[in-house]
């Protein structure tokens, strides 16, 4: 199909495929040319492999997808073309690292699925939107850069006029680690635009947080080069092994090596499980009750750590009958500042309770002040934890209660260790009390700012400083809306009217979304929704206006880490953009003059990273682009000095907690969810549905990538060998997966790494991948009153065998959807 200039969608596909192949880039060609074989011995056959070396021009980069490594890499380009990536030695050679994701860019950059050409849907127009025509069946025409500028400069515009300027939402996702997201924001703060904030994987961080002032997504934890001194490792809900191997999967196995205990919490019997020392498999969502049973323990056993008790929290604080601290101002005489009371074991007396003063104070009991009754935080805690018994929780999480012992003991007995969740628990929907309680536990052990200790499972790595450059002093700014919400705010106006969306670096209706049939309602509500990618996404295929972004390697930019080693990278372009594709930022630049605000702007890309880079004084920028990395001198250990809470130190008792479902939460307590055995729909959709980070993606991106595809080639439901022989499901036989949002069709996969009760589909695939819907059609959207973090796991679902009918034959053969761009239904619904 072709109009002259204009090409629709297939026949862009087309062209990519076409313009694939003439790279040399044949579907699988690799390693079928390898499976070639002759009677002759390898050894003895002429390789026929001319010697590249030393012709390769060598470029420092960076893989910068949201998985925290953000490997700096080194790209081999020969002839024009990208040939070879290795990984980059940084400034600490111990981060050396990559995985087979970021060595397979070679495919990436040339990937079929590229967008090359700016696009307009043909039946959209800033007046007259036909929201109708989006979808599977969308067909696009290729429009000029200038021509699709302006048409989103005047798609905003008139939402600006028409409804307000937040009614323009400036979404980013986490599709890449440089600074394009704040080159974003820097417009829509001059725009009065709506700007998101983050509901995904905050949850357990936002509980840490209220106890230790510390934390968002997960707290910051000691490097990882430091946990070979962790003589307790629990990693809980995280495959180190599958999500971190490149990482940080070797620094456990230095901490076993060095006589580290590693302690696993899964209800999968997981890769990082069966190189455990003792594997705690957890019921799913009974997380808070296992770690509540563990608490009981050593209170029970007296196993506390008194002397970090006294120092460091607020263990000794008295707590009156009606829940409040007693405040050192107004009963101690000349203290004029808010602070905790306690009592001097020695003299009785009533003192202040300064952050990091390990004084001699009483740790429980009960004591009269004024004529009212207060006990220490620490009596209260205790009171509270003998409500959840070893045996009682050991029933209920469905782990031993000898091991729970076991693991509490070594925890509190071997030396500094820690826990190190990861996102998982925040993916159940009150997995924000789970971050509450293990932040006291850790308080109970003493494990705050030692060697050895561990917080998390992995630290916060490093980050460019942008000094505020995307929020312009003169700037009206911006109004925050977080994921969540945006589904009302598209549908109901709920809590503002969003009708227009520029979205970068997010792939939000392939992967990150739940509930996606909602969120598919609410962008058919928009006028005008514009989609900036390097990929033909299925967000893509439902957007009005198409911008092709640059591969990564053709652009220059700044990585942050913010994951598992501690440098910033520079990424220097390696090849022109191929295509018409463009960096984000020169797109934003454009379209920012045609909003009236290019001065805000410098032409150059370069201008702005070395604006930002001159105001973080930690590096110099020409040194940076010279060398490739930057350590930033992150500490090693953290958590040395006092706490940012209103007493300074970790405030085991929270006196201004909130309740979630009428629980108050002053102290962790468990609260039900979908997981209830007797939650309503727990009858009729007995299984809880999780999608698990894999090892084979990075949330959906490397979704298209053929060496990926060759092991790992469809979409796989895990589920207990009981439960599929309840069920009349044999090993790979399709199934129905479904409940009262939707449904999928996938294949079976018998596993009895699964608890019963327990199935999982790795999180990742595209819709073009399913037989039929999509995972997160079964994914619903609510969120708790304090975590407001999407719940993925907090689902319910039947399985059943798939209907006779389906039709599988996109799997046939050896070139597995999505590999193939001609295939039915590339990139769409
Ligand atoms: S995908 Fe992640 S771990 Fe792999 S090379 Fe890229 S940044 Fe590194």
């Amino acid at each position: 199909m072709s109009d002259g200039d204009g090409v629709y969608r297939r026949d862009v596909l087309k062209a990519s495929s076409a313009a694939a192949v003439a790279l040399g880039l044949g579907g699988g060609g690799y390693i079928s040319s390898l499976a070639e074989t002759d009677d002759e011995p390898f050894s003895q056959k002429d390789p026929g492999i001319d010697s590249f070396v030393g012709q390769d021009e060598v470029f420092k980069s960076a893989c910068s997808p949201n998985c925290r490594g953000k490997c700096p890499l080194e790209v081999h380009v020969r002839d024009g073309r990208v040939r070879k990536i290795e990984p980059q030695v940084p400034e600490d050679e111990r981060y050396k690292r990559a995985c087979l994701l970021g060595l397979s860019h070679t495919q990436r950059i040339y990937n079929p699925t590229r967008l090359k050409y700016p696009m307009k849907r043909v039946d959209w127009s800033p007046d007259s939107p036909n929201p109708q025509g989006r979808g599977e069946d969308a067909e696009f025409e290729r429009v000029t850069w200038d021509e699709a500028l302006d048409l989103v400069a005047e798609g905003m515009t008139r939402v600006k006029d028409t409804y307000s300027p937040e009614s323009v939402l400036f979404h980013a996702g986490s599709g890449n680690y440089g600074i394009n997201s704040t080159v974003e924001s820097r417009l829509a703060n001059l725009f009065g635009g709506s700007t998101p904030g983050w509901s995904i994987d905050a949850n357990v961080g936002r509980g840490f947080n209220r106890i230790t002032g510390h934390g968002y997504y997960l707290p910051q934890t000691n490097e990882s080069e430091d946990w070979e001194n962790a003589k307790t490792f629990i990693a809980w809900g995280t495959d180190i092994f599958s999500s971190q191997l490149q990482m940080d999967a070797s620094k456990l196995l230095d901490m076993k090596e060095q006589g580290g205990k590693l302690v696993v919490v899964d209800p999968v019997y997981t890769t990082t499980a069966s190189k455990a020392d003792l594997w705690l498999p957890v019921n799913p969502g009974k997380d808070v009750h296992l770690i509540l049973g563990m608490m009981n323990y050593v209170l029970d056993m007296g196993l506390e750590d008194t002397e970090f008790l006294r120092k460091r929290t607020t263990a000794p604080a008295l707590i009156g009958p009606d829940g409040t601290m007693l405040d050192a101002k107004g009963v101690i005489e000349g203290v004029t500042e808010s602070k905790p009371v306690g009592v001097d074991e020695q003299t009785g007396e009533l003192v202040a309770l300064e952050p990091e003063t390990p004084g001699s104070y009483v740790l429980t009991g009960t004591y009269t002040v004024d004529g009212k009754s207060y006990e220490t935080a620490l009596s209260r805690l205790k009171g509270h934890v003998a409500d959840y018994p070893v045996e009682e929780m050991a029933e209920i999480s469905g782990v031993p209660a000898k091991n729970i012992r076991k693991a509490a003991r070594w925890l509190a007995t071997r030396g500094p260790g820690g826990i190190a969740p990861s996102y998982a628990i925040g993916r159940y929907i009150h997995g924000h009390v789970f971050g509450q309680a293990y932040a006291i536990m850790l308080a109970l052990t003493g494990d705050y700012g030692k060697h050895g200790n561990v917080h998390a499972h992995h630290p916060l790595g490093a980050s460019l400083d942008t000094g505020g450059w995307g929020s312009p002093d003169d700037a009206p700014g911006s109004k925050t809306l977080y994921f969540h919400e945006y589904a009302d705010a598209m549908l109901n106006g709920d809590p503002r009217q969003i009708k227009a969306v520029y979205s970068i670096e997010s792939n939000m209706l392939g992967n990150q979304f739940p509930n996606r049939q909602r969120h598919l309602k609410g962008i058919e509500n928009l006028d005008m929704f514009v989609v900036a990618d390097i990929h033909h996404t299925p967000t893509v295929q439902q957007a009005d206006i198409i911008l092709p972004a640059a591969h990564w390697f053709e652009t220059e930019d700044i990585v942050s880490s913010w994951g598992s080693h501690p440098h910033i990278t520079y990424r220097h372009k390696v090849q022109e953009p191929l295509w018409e594709s463009r960096d984000d930022y020169y797109m934003i630049r454009d379209l920012a003059k045609k909003l009236g605000f290019g001065d805000y702007f410098p032409e150059e890309k370069r201008e702005v990273l070395r604006t930002m880079s001159d105001g973080d004084d930690r590096f110099d920028f020409d040194e940076l682009r010279e060398r490739g990395t930057a350590h930033l001198g992150t500490p090693t250990v953290k958590y040395t000095g006092e706490f940012p809470t209103p007493s300074g130190r970790i405030e085991l008792y929270d006196e201004d907690a909130p309740s979630e479902k009428g629980v108050d939460l002053q102290l962790p307590k468990p609260i039900e969810s979908r997981t209830a055995e007797d939650y309503e729909g727990a009858d009729e959709y007995p299984l809880i549905f999780m999608q698990k980070h894999g090892r084979f993606r990075l949330h959906s991106q490397f979704e298209y990538q053929q060496w990926i595809r060759e092991i790992n080639p469809e979409p796989q439901l895990d589920i207990h060998p009981k439960d599929a022989e309840a069920r009349g499901i044999e090993d790979d036989d399709y199934v129905r997966v479904h409940n009262d949002r939707g449904e999928m069709v996938v294949k079976a996969k018998l596993n009895d790494a699964m608890k019963p009760g327990l199935v999982n589909t790795d999180q990742g695939w595209w819709t073009r991948d399913y037989v039929k819907g999509h995972h997160n059609d079964l994914t619903h959207d609510e969120v708790s009153d304090v975590g407001k973090t999407f719940s993925f796991y907090d689902v319910r679902v039947e399985v059943e065998p798939a209907p006779d009918d389906i039709d599988t034959s996109k799997y046939e053969g050896n070139q597995p959807t999505g590999a193939d761009a001609s295939s039915a239904g590339v990139g769409g619904d």
